[in-house]
């Protein structure tokens, strides 16, 4: 095979099975790639993988990196403008900095399988809320299951070998949430390592038996998941431009940055929240969940102080230095310690980096960072304009700071983010409260966001209208995908159930009364009696949204039928849920045909009601201890196994682990499973690692050995259900 350095610079794949929002026919399918050097490249599953722009035939880019390379570009230039009004002759590039922490959720494999909602959409579309959820605010701070950790520590390892530096892990607020955050860096590696990270996650999550969701909103009544893009400017020569400084000169500066961030920010509000709608964020942004869909920065109590003196033009008092006169050219010292005690904020100031909150957890974070770098590179434009120009640059940049904060003060807000008194207050501030995608979406081609993208070479009008055809066509799919599987499962699993319920109760009532005829039967005939009522209703309520599926005009265009799907099919899949939910608080577990929210979200424990055998017994995924270093070798043990006294993965239970020691507890496990023999040599032959010979001696042997060692152990301990045998 010949494989040309040229090859690597540039490259021509079809690009006609991707969306093009109309920019282009088939018949100029092609597309280019070129090597984007400013990116690593990398090694994955032993291909070498070379991070690429990818734009079309006719130029446009069609990809995320083009307009995020070209809004790096825009930042640093204008940014290098204003250090260079301030003395600063060194620096030669701004790099925008970022550090995505990343949500998610884990669940049972076994369990994922059972859910054709999980399989198909990401999400769970129907699902009785839990006994308990996170009421008890137990997870977030709660020691990381057993099961988790050394999924953590696996995916640590292939994010690490892959130059990704995973750094913060924990568990989140919700059961079975957690969150990884890597060490920052500039925006166009951490764009190509958050991709990177959200396809490892899944990765490594199936090894272990487990599913990663990435989705926004997989459960309703606990927390979705976000990525909180941690934002910030710094110079090639280490320094952080949102870092307040010490001396006056260097306060000015921040202060500056700050106030074209905060100009920026209500400037083009609108466009930010586009950038982080779409259909799975929906369940986030303006539904009662953190952060709201209206824009606001948080600075905290410190900072805004500050920005109210310059406002105001009056004493500013710094709690540990007392009162600092402000002067027409003194600028106040801005304290140190500005940290970041409000949650709720979408736009948080948080010391150093303002946090961006609104993005979903499965989303590219390139369009937030498009527009974060862009408007800041505007208004540092407009800045420079005025400030190079200045006779006396000292007063002019205070009369600019003054003025600026002035007019853009209302997107400032320390409070509480979740209280319904905030959207009354933000609509008198005049602030955008775009609700849903469908609202926020039109708001990425305003004129004057188009003027700002192209007037900064970030994105052509083309590219930006056929984004947004793209991200309209996308919302339409995602919602019709996930209104067909409703349908389906309640056509071909939950109706069915209800009767089968309602079949047996009634059929338990005439035997009953003809063997006890004084009997009232009324615990059957009222649960058969509701169920019976709830099947119908939802029937009517599955009918009534296939009809409106099925109805959408042919004649609309994608904003219409963008429209259509939000004011019609996801009210009427909300009618369907509420049904299915109350049914699933009636019918009889061993009825239920799918697994619950209970059962999902608390799967180390109730993990065993889906199992056939009570020990796990699963080829090639889960890691004895101490092995998972090495995937390889550790898939040859091939099996999984479930601890009955602690319920965790026996590789994570330290008691019988240290107990039994490694090799035996395989084989403790397996005989107290009361797996045939067969059945484990027919599990060999299926994974065909090793010769089925020596895996069959070195079985054999183990369960010799344990033999005697299980039966030394106290009864309790074992936990072997009554006269269950040995060894099959
Ligand atoms: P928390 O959950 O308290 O917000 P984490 O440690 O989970 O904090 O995440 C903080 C993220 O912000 C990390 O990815 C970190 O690398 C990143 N970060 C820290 N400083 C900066 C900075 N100056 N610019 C951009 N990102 C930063
Ligand atoms: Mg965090």
């Amino acid at each position: 095979m010949e494989f040309s350095g040229k090859e690597l610079v540039r490259g021509e794949p079809d690009a006609s099975s991707f969306p093009s929002g109309g920019l282009r026919a088939t018949f100029e399918a092609r597309g280019y790639t070129a090597w984007d050097p400013t990116a690593y490249a990398f090694l994955k599953d032993d291909t070498l993988y070379i991070p690429t722009v990818f734009f079309s035939y006719s130029g446009e880019a069609l990809d995320k990196k083009t307009p995020l390379l070209r809004s790096i570009d825009a930042v640093s230039r204008q940014a290098v403008r204003i250090l260079r009004l301030f003395g600063d002759t060194k620096t030669r590039k701004v790099i925008a900095n970022v550090g995505p922490e990343q949500e998610y959720f884990l669940v049972d494999k076994e369990l994922y399988l059972k859910r054709e909602d999980l399989r198909m959409c990401g999400r769970t579309l129907f699902g009785a809320k839990p006994p308990k959820g996170q009421e008890l605010d137990d997870h977030y701070y709660g020691s990381i299951r057993p099961r988790v950790t050394a999924y953590m520590q696996d995916l640590d390892e292939e994010l690490w070998k892959l130059g990704i530096y995973s750094k913060t892990k924990h568990n989140e607020v919700a059961p079975s949430q957690h969150e990884m955050a890597p060490v920052y860096c500039d925006c166009n590696t951490a764009c190509d390592q958050n991709q990177l990270t959200m396809e490892i996650m899944k990765k490594v999550a199936d090894r272990h038996g487990l599913v990663c969701l990435l989705h926004e909103k997989p459960f309703a009544g606990v927390n979705g998941s976000g990525k909180h893009n941690n934002w910030s400017l710094g110079t090639d020569t280490g320094e952080n431009l949102f870092a307040p400084g010490k001396t006056p000169s260097q306060n000015a500066q921040f202060l500056l940055f700050l106030t074209a961030f905060i100009e920026g920010v209500d400037e083009y509000q609108e466009l930010l929240r586009s950038t982080v709608a779409f259909a799975g964020n929906d369940h986030r942004l303006g539904a009662q969940e953190a952060p709201p869909a209206v824009i606001s920065i948080y600075l905290g109590d410190e900072l805004s102080d500050v920005i109210d003196s310059i406002i105001g033009e009056t004493d500013y008092t710094d709690r540990k230095k007392g009162a600092l006169r402000i002067g027409v050219d003194v600028l106040p010292t801005i304290p140190q310690d500005t940290t970041d005690r409000n949650r709720t904020s979408p736009l948080a100031f948080t010391g150093n980096k303002f946090e961006f909150r609104m993005l979903g957890s499965s989303q590219s974070i390139s369009g937030p960072n498009i527009v974060l770098n862009t408007i800041m590179a505007e208004e540092l434009k407009k800045y420079a304009d005025a400030l190079e120009g200045a006779q006396d640059f000292e007063a002019a940049l205070h009369a600019l700071i003054r003025d600026a904060l002035r007019a853009h003060r209302r997107i400032l807000f320390n409070g509480n983010g979740y209280e319904g008194s905030w959207l009354e207050e933000a609509k008198r501030r005049g602030l955008a409260n775009l609700a849903s995608t469908a609202d926020a979406l039109p708001a990425f081609i305003l004129e004057k966001n188009i003027d700002l993208l192209s007037r900064h070479g970030v994105f052509s009008r083309s590219e930006m209208l056929a984004r947004h055809e793209i991200h309209m066509e996308n919302y339409s799919k995602v919602i019709k995908i996930e209104a067909s599987t409703l349908i389906d499962i309640v056509q071909h699993t939950l109706l069915n159930a209800a009767t089968a319920y309602t079949r047996d109760l009634c059929s338990a009532i005439l035997q009953k009364k003809a063997a006890l005829p004084g009997d009232t039967c009324r615990v059957e005939s009222a649960l058969a009696a509701s169920v019976s009522r709830l099947g119908e209703d939802l029937l009517d309520r599955c009918a009534a949204l296939k009809t409106a599926l099925d109805t959408m005009p042919k004649t609309l265009d994608a904003e219409g039928e963008m429209h259509y799907c939000h004011d019609q099919l996801v009210p009427a899949m909300g009618k369907v849920r509420e049904t299915i939910d109350h049914m699933e608080t009636l019918v009889a577990s061993s009825y239920w045909p799918v697994p619950t929210y209970c059962d999902l979200l608390f799967f180390c424990l109730k993990a065993n009601a889906f199992r056939r055998n009570w020990l796990r017994l699963d080829c090639g995924r889960e890691t004895l201890r101490g092995k998972h270093r090495n995937p390889r070798r550790y898939s040859s043990a091939g099996i999984s196994l479930l601890c009955m006294c602690c319920q965790e993965t026996l590789d994570g239970c330290n008691l019988h682990g240290s107990l039994l020691g490694r090799g035996s507890a395989v084989a403790f496990a397996l005989g107290h499973a009361g797996v045939q023999t067969d059945r484990l040599v027919d599990i060999w032959r299926k994974q065909r690692r090793e010769p089925l010979q020596l895996r069959q001696r070195q079985l054999f042997e183990r369960a010799a050995l344990l033999r005697t060692q299980v039966h030394q152990l106290p009864r309790n301990f074992v936990g072997v259900p009554e006269g269950h045998a040995f060894f099959g």
